[in-house]
Protein backbone atom coordinates (compact mmCIF):
# COMPACT_ATOMS: atom_id res chain seq x y z
CA UNK A 1 0.00 0.00 0.00
CA UNK A 2 2.85 2.35 0.45
CA UNK A 3 3.38 4.05 -2.89
CA UNK A 4 7.01 5.64 -1.55
CA UNK A 5 9.15 2.43 -0.87
CA UNK A 6 12.51 1.91 -3.10
CA UNK A 7 11.38 0.96 -6.65
CA UNK A 8 13.07 -1.72 -8.69
CA UNK A 9 15.31 0.77 -10.41
CA UNK A 10 16.51 2.29 -7.48
CA UNK A 11 17.59 -1.27 -5.72
CA UNK A 12 19.29 -2.07 -9.11
CA UNK A 13 21.20 0.63 -9.12
CA UNK A 14 22.10 0.03 -5.15
CA UNK A 15 23.42 -3.22 -5.75
CA UNK A 16 25.37 -2.30 -8.80
CA UNK A 17 27.35 0.25 -6.56
CA UNK A 18 27.61 -1.85 -4.05
CA UNK A 19 29.37 -4.63 -6.37
CA UNK A 20 31.62 -2.19 -7.63
CA UNK A 21 33.03 -1.13 -4.37
CA UNK A 22 33.11 -4.67 -3.67
CA UNK A 23 31.35 -3.96 0.28
CA UNK A 24 28.73 -5.58 2.33
CA UNK A 25 25.54 -5.70 0.11
CA UNK A 26 22.38 -4.88 1.67
CA UNK A 27 19.71 -8.16 0.16
CA UNK A 28 17.22 -6.82 -2.45
CA UNK A 29 14.13 -7.57 0.16
CA UNK A 30 15.60 -5.40 2.90
CA UNK A 31 15.62 -2.32 0.42
CA UNK A 32 12.61 -2.83 -1.22
CA UNK A 33 11.34 -2.10 2.35
CA UNK A 34 13.34 0.80 2.65
CA UNK A 35 11.50 4.53 1.46
CA UNK A 36 12.17 5.64 -1.97
CA UNK A 37 14.00 9.18 -0.75
CA UNK A 38 16.39 6.89 1.47
CA UNK A 39 16.79 4.77 -1.50
CA UNK A 40 18.05 7.89 -3.76
CA UNK A 41 20.52 9.15 -0.68
CA UNK A 42 22.20 5.85 -0.70
CA UNK A 43 22.83 5.58 -4.65
CA UNK A 44 24.01 9.23 -4.05
CA UNK A 45 26.13 8.48 -1.52
CA UNK A 46 27.46 5.26 -3.35
CA UNK A 47 27.90 6.96 -6.25
CA UNK A 48 29.91 9.53 -4.50
CA UNK A 49 32.36 6.68 -3.36
CA UNK A 50 32.76 5.02 -6.88
CA UNK A 51 33.68 8.57 -8.14
CA UNK A 52 36.71 9.22 -5.32
CA UNK A 53 37.85 5.80 -5.73
CA UNK A 54 38.58 7.14 -9.48
CA UNK A 55 40.56 9.95 -8.18
CA UNK A 56 42.48 8.07 -5.88
CA UNK A 57 45.19 6.44 -8.19
CA UNK A 58 45.76 9.99 -9.23
CA UNK A 59 46.29 11.89 -6.21
CA UNK A 60 47.90 8.55 -4.60
CA UNK A 61 50.80 8.96 -7.17
CA UNK A 62 50.86 12.75 -7.13
CA UNK A 63 51.20 12.67 -3.13
CA UNK A 64 53.97 10.24 -3.53
CA UNK A 65 55.85 12.42 -6.56
CA UNK A 66 55.22 15.64 -3.87
CA UNK A 67 57.12 13.66 -1.11
CA UNK A 68 60.20 12.77 -3.76
CA UNK A 69 60.10 16.28 -4.42
CA UNK A 70 60.50 17.55 -1.41
CA UNK A 71 62.98 15.05 0.15
CA UNK A 72 65.09 16.11 -3.16
CA UNK A 73 65.31 19.66 -1.45
CA UNK A 74 66.93 17.39 1.34
CA UNK A 75 63.84 18.34 3.73
CA UNK A 76 63.30 15.95 6.54
CA UNK A 77 60.22 14.58 4.98
CA UNK A 78 60.10 11.84 7.87
CA UNK A 79 57.89 14.46 10.19
CA UNK A 80 55.58 14.58 7.48
CA UNK A 81 52.70 13.08 8.84
CA UNK A 82 51.57 10.35 6.49
CA UNK A 83 48.37 9.94 5.07
CA UNK A 84 45.40 8.76 7.81
CA UNK A 85 44.05 4.94 6.46
CA UNK A 86 41.01 5.43 3.89
CA UNK A 87 42.06 9.05 3.11
CA UNK A 88 39.44 10.46 1.11
CA UNK A 89 40.84 12.00 -1.85
CA UNK A 90 39.98 15.75 -0.46
CA UNK A 91 42.58 15.11 2.51
CA UNK A 92 45.28 13.93 0.11
CA UNK A 93 44.81 17.43 -2.00
CA UNK A 94 44.86 19.06 0.72
CA UNK A 95 48.04 17.01 2.09
CA UNK A 96 49.71 17.38 -1.79
CA UNK A 97 48.75 21.49 -0.91
CA UNK A 98 50.75 21.61 2.00
CA UNK A 99 53.69 19.25 0.43
CA UNK A 100 53.74 21.80 -2.56
CA UNK A 101 54.09 24.92 -0.07
CA UNK A 102 56.60 23.36 1.34
CA UNK A 103 58.63 22.36 -1.84
CA UNK A 104 58.69 26.11 -2.53
CA UNK A 105 59.64 27.24 0.46
CA UNK A 106 62.94 24.98 0.66
CA UNK A 107 63.86 25.88 -2.67
CA UNK A 108 64.12 29.50 -1.38
CA UNK A 109 60.47 30.62 -2.77
CA UNK A 110 57.45 32.28 -0.17
CA UNK A 111 55.41 29.47 -0.62
CA UNK A 112 52.48 31.43 -2.89
CA UNK A 113 53.76 33.00 -5.83
CA UNK A 114 55.99 29.47 -6.93
CA UNK A 115 53.12 27.03 -5.46
CA UNK A 116 51.38 26.93 -9.39
CA UNK A 117 54.23 25.86 -10.86
CA UNK A 118 55.25 23.54 -8.14
CA UNK A 119 51.96 22.01 -8.17
CA UNK A 120 52.30 21.40 -12.51
CA UNK A 121 55.93 20.19 -11.77
CA UNK A 122 53.70 17.68 -8.99
CA UNK A 123 50.65 16.61 -11.76
CA UNK A 124 53.56 15.89 -14.27
CA UNK A 125 55.73 13.59 -12.06
CA UNK A 126 52.98 11.50 -10.86
CA UNK A 127 51.70 11.36 -14.45
CA UNK A 128 54.97 10.03 -14.77
CA UNK A 129 55.03 7.72 -11.87
CA UNK A 130 51.84 5.67 -13.15
CA UNK A 131 53.16 5.71 -16.84
CA UNK A 132 56.01 3.76 -15.72
CA UNK A 133 53.43 1.45 -13.51
CA UNK A 134 54.54 2.19 -10.60
CA UNK A 135 51.54 2.40 -8.12
CA UNK A 136 50.84 0.07 -5.62
CA UNK A 137 47.34 -1.54 -5.89
CA UNK A 138 45.17 -3.70 -3.22
CA UNK A 139 47.24 -6.84 -3.33
CA UNK A 140 50.01 -8.66 -1.16
CA UNK A 141 53.53 -7.54 -0.52
CA UNK A 142 56.62 -7.68 1.63
CA UNK A 143 57.82 -4.85 3.34
CA UNK A 144 60.90 -4.20 5.83
CA UNK A 145 60.88 -8.41 5.76
CA UNK A 146 57.09 -8.75 6.04
CA UNK A 147 54.38 -10.15 4.48
CA UNK A 148 51.53 -7.50 4.49
CA UNK A 149 47.96 -7.20 2.64
CA UNK A 150 47.19 -3.43 1.14
CA UNK A 151 43.40 -3.28 1.05
CA UNK A 152 41.25 -0.65 -1.15
CA UNK A 153 39.24 0.55 1.08
CA UNK A 154 35.24 0.96 0.21
CA UNK A 155 35.36 4.32 2.14
CA UNK A 156 38.53 5.63 0.85
CA UNK A 157 42.26 5.12 0.19
CA UNK A 158 44.26 2.09 0.59
CA UNK A 159 45.70 0.50 4.02
CA UNK A 160 48.16 -1.88 4.76
CA UNK A 161 47.40 -4.95 7.03
CA UNK A 162 49.31 -8.06 8.69
CA UNK A 163 48.45 -11.16 10.51
CA UNK A 164 49.58 -11.81 13.67
CA UNK A 165 49.60 -15.68 14.32
CA UNK A 166 49.37 -15.61 17.96
CA UNK A 167 45.78 -14.07 17.60
CA UNK A 168 44.79 -16.54 15.60
CA UNK A 169 42.31 -14.29 12.79
CA UNK A 170 41.72 -11.07 11.77
CA UNK A 171 43.80 -8.52 9.82
CA UNK A 172 45.59 -6.16 11.93
CA UNK A 173 46.24 -2.18 10.98
CA UNK A 174 49.92 -1.83 9.82
CA UNK A 175 50.53 1.57 11.04
CA UNK A 176 52.56 2.64 7.37
CA UNK A 177 52.85 5.78 5.13
CA UNK A 178 52.37 4.60 1.99
CA UNK A 179 55.13 6.96 0.70
CA UNK A 180 56.86 3.94 2.53
CA UNK A 181 55.12 0.88 0.77
CA UNK A 182 55.99 2.64 -2.73
CA UNK A 183 59.27 2.99 -1.97
CA UNK A 184 59.90 -0.17 -0.16
CA UNK A 185 57.56 -2.71 -0.47
CA UNK A 186 57.87 -5.81 -3.35
CA UNK A 187 55.27 -7.60 -4.72
CA UNK A 188 54.81 -10.72 -2.67
CA UNK A 189 54.68 -14.30 -4.73
CA UNK A 190 52.77 -17.10 -3.81
CA UNK A 191 56.04 -18.71 -2.77
CA UNK A 192 55.99 -16.13 0.05
CA UNK A 193 52.45 -16.50 1.18
CA UNK A 194 53.47 -20.27 1.54
CA UNK A 195 56.26 -20.14 3.20
CA UNK A 196 54.57 -17.85 5.61
CA UNK A 197 51.70 -20.43 5.90
CA UNK A 198 54.82 -23.13 6.59
CA UNK A 199 55.99 -21.52 9.40
CA UNK A 200 52.81 -20.04 11.09
CA UNK A 201 50.40 -23.17 10.23
CA UNK A 202 47.93 -20.62 9.26
CA UNK A 203 46.77 -19.54 5.23
CA UNK A 204 48.18 -16.03 5.14
CA UNK A 205 44.84 -15.57 2.89
CA UNK A 206 42.45 -16.31 4.80
CA UNK A 207 43.34 -16.75 8.24
CA UNK A 208 42.62 -20.24 9.16
CA UNK A 209 44.58 -23.37 10.15
CA UNK A 210 46.18 -25.43 7.94
CA UNK A 211 44.40 -28.81 8.66
CA UNK A 212 45.93 -31.80 6.54
CA UNK A 213 49.76 -32.80 6.87
CA UNK A 214 49.72 -31.79 3.01
CA UNK A 215 47.78 -28.55 3.20
CA UNK A 216 50.92 -27.36 5.63
CA UNK A 217 53.43 -28.67 3.17
CA UNK A 218 51.85 -26.71 0.87
CA UNK A 219 52.08 -23.54 3.21
CA UNK A 220 48.64 -22.06 1.82
CA UNK A 221 44.80 -23.72 1.22
CA UNK A 222 44.53 -24.59 -2.46
CA UNK A 223 41.62 -22.42 -2.83
CA UNK A 224 43.12 -19.43 -1.13
CA UNK A 225 46.22 -20.06 -3.89
CA UNK A 226 43.63 -19.98 -6.81
CA UNK A 227 41.94 -17.27 -5.40
CA UNK A 228 45.19 -15.06 -5.59
CA UNK A 229 44.70 -12.27 -8.58
CA UNK A 230 41.03 -12.44 -8.91
CA UNK A 231 40.13 -12.08 -5.47
CA UNK A 232 37.45 -9.71 -5.08
CA UNK A 233 38.58 -7.15 -2.26
CA UNK A 234 35.46 -8.13 0.40
CA UNK A 235 37.09 -10.56 2.97
CA UNK A 236 37.27 -7.99 6.14
CA UNK A 237 38.09 -10.69 8.73
ZN1 LIG B 1 43.14 -20.13 3.21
Amino acid sequence: MNASTARPQQIEAINTLQRRLATDCTPPEVLATWPSGKADRQIAYLTSLVDARRELPRLRAQWVSAMRLLAQTGADVSTIPSLPPMATPDQIEQSIHMLATGIDIARGGNGTDGLYAVQREIARAGRALRDRGANVDAGFYIYEGQLIRIVQAPEGDLYATFRDPATEHSWQYLKVSMYRVYLHANVASSDDLARWGRGTGMCFVCGRRLGHARTQDQGIHATCATGLGARPEDDHR
